[in-house]
């Protein structure tokens, strides 16, 4: 990462002022294979963990496929998500530096949900910018956040400069997630005793995750398979990340070939149609520049329904990886996501998350290749979260009222020119 002031690479003490100091140096932690999960943090892990690995076996029969397919089930933790697996380490990294306070963003809710509860539990106040659309799209995330405890404020608002500033020049703005970083890190580093925290994109986040493809590789050991293919749906690459780093070391190795693809939506196509640039992780520039495949930190994605993918880049070893081709990435558009969906919960019985959805539709088109093609196939894809709180958005769905998106080449030239190639 740069220091978009300097031009010069940062070092972990540059984001101290930032993020707690552990997750700064984690960051940036390019010498130990292996960081040991502390304690207190395993403790709080046992209320979910392990997670189940299951066997689709209603899905494969409803779609008539030979392929195997298996499913992480993250939906089973406290708050329906893979983001707890992060946000305990980082309230705890934050208690333990002695912190008072810390701030964060959230989208459709999930890691705002997440990091409420635990902060919670080691006693630190948090306040969170929830995006407008999804402060009131989605309510019910909101009121999950206060009953653990933590401030929720609907992001623009009018409690920062860089919040003014975009309602002053965009009135009816709803909000994005780099909008809401610029509020949140605005006033983490304003405050004394209080620092910010992030929920994917960043080193220190993917790798939290890798709890979820540790676990799994050890799951289907015990089923006696190894995938072909890994999937996971994609924001700004934490739980992909987390199911496939895992498994990617055993490819570095020249142990296995497994595929690596994520699933992300057409509307926000970073991995696909993105550029390889300098970018800041947030829309008003208070973050370092990061190496990754961006539309742009201006970019302002649709309305859509899987409102934790709807963010402008993709992190920096995710974002070298796929420009080295050695992952894939798929755009779903909304409505094949949904329709994934459907026959995920008449066959599964549980109702996906709508990004999670992006997984199980890119997994239906890798069983249905593999049958047209005759070949046997083992997919495994990370459910990243249970749907319970957005039937919003299944009844607009079934009521046809969701649409596909997708932007022109011009939109995506015009937001990254002048950024600086990496
Ligand atoms: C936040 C979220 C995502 C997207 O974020 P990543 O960091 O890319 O994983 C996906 N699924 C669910 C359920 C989420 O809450």
């Amino acid at each position: 990462m740069l220091n978009p002031a300097t031009g010069e690479a940062l070092k972990a003490e540059d984001l101290y002022p930032l993020f707690a100091e552990e997750c700064a140096r984690q960051e940036m932690n390019t010498t130990d294979r292996w960081i040991e999960i502390p304690d207190e943090v395993r403790d709080m892990y046992r209320i979910w963990r392990p997670t189940p690995l299951v066997r689709a076996g209603g899905l494969e029969r409803a779609l008539g496929t030979r392929a195997h397919i298996y499913f992480k089930n993250e939906s089973v933790s406290p708050v329906g998500s893979h983001k707890l697996n992060s946000a305990i380490p980082q309230a705890y990294y934050a208690k333990r530096e002695g912190l008072t306070n810390l701030t964060t963003e959230t989208g459709a809710g999930q890691w705002g949900a997440a990091l409420s509860l635990a902060t919670r539990h080691f006693g630190i106040d948090l306040a969170v910018y929830m995006v407008k659309v999804s402060y009131n799209q989605k309510p019910y995330r909101r009121s999950i956040m206060q009953t653990y405890g933590a401030e929720v404020i609907a992001s623009p608002s009018m409690s920062t400069r860089a919040g003014r500033k975009i309602i002053t020049e965009h009135p009816n703005y709803q909000g994005s997630l780099g909008t809401a970083i610029s509020e949140a890190v605005e006033l983490a580093v304003s405050t004394p005793g209080c620092k910010y925290a992030l929920g994917s994109v960043l080193n220190h986040v993917s790798l939290h995750q890798t709890v979820i493809g540790l676990e799994a590789e050890r799951q289907m050991d015990m089923a006696g398979e190894y995938p072909d293919v890994v999937i996971g749906c994609f924001g700004g690459g934490s739980n992909f990340s987390g199911v496939a780093f895992p498994f990617m070391r055993h490819n570095f190795a020249g142990e296995t070939k497994t595929r690596f693809i994520a699933a992300e939506p057409e509307s926000c196509p970073k991995l696909t149609r993105g550029k390889m640039r300098y970018d800041f992780g947030d829309e008003a520039g208070y973050t370092p520049l990061i190496p990754m495949l961006t539309l742009g930190h201006n970019f302002a994605p649709a309305n859509i329904h899987a409102g934790g993918l709807r963010y402008h880049g993709a992190g920096a070893i995710v974002s070298r990886l796929r420009d080295d081709n050695l992952m894939e990435a798929v755009d779903i558009p909304q409505l094949e996501s949904f329709e994934a969906a459907t026959l995920f919960a008449r066959s599964e019985g549980l109702i996906p998350a709508p990004e999670s959805a992006h997984a199980i539709a890119a997994a239906i088109r890798e069983a249905r290749k593999a049958d047209e093609a005759g070949e046997d196939r083992v997919i495994l894809f990370n459910l990243s979260g249970h749907g319970l709180i957005d039937m919003m958005s299944y009844d607009r769905f079934f009521a046809g009222d969701l649409q596909n998106y997708s932007i022109p080449d011009s939109e995506i030239e015009a937001n990254t020119a002048g950024l600086k190639e990496a």
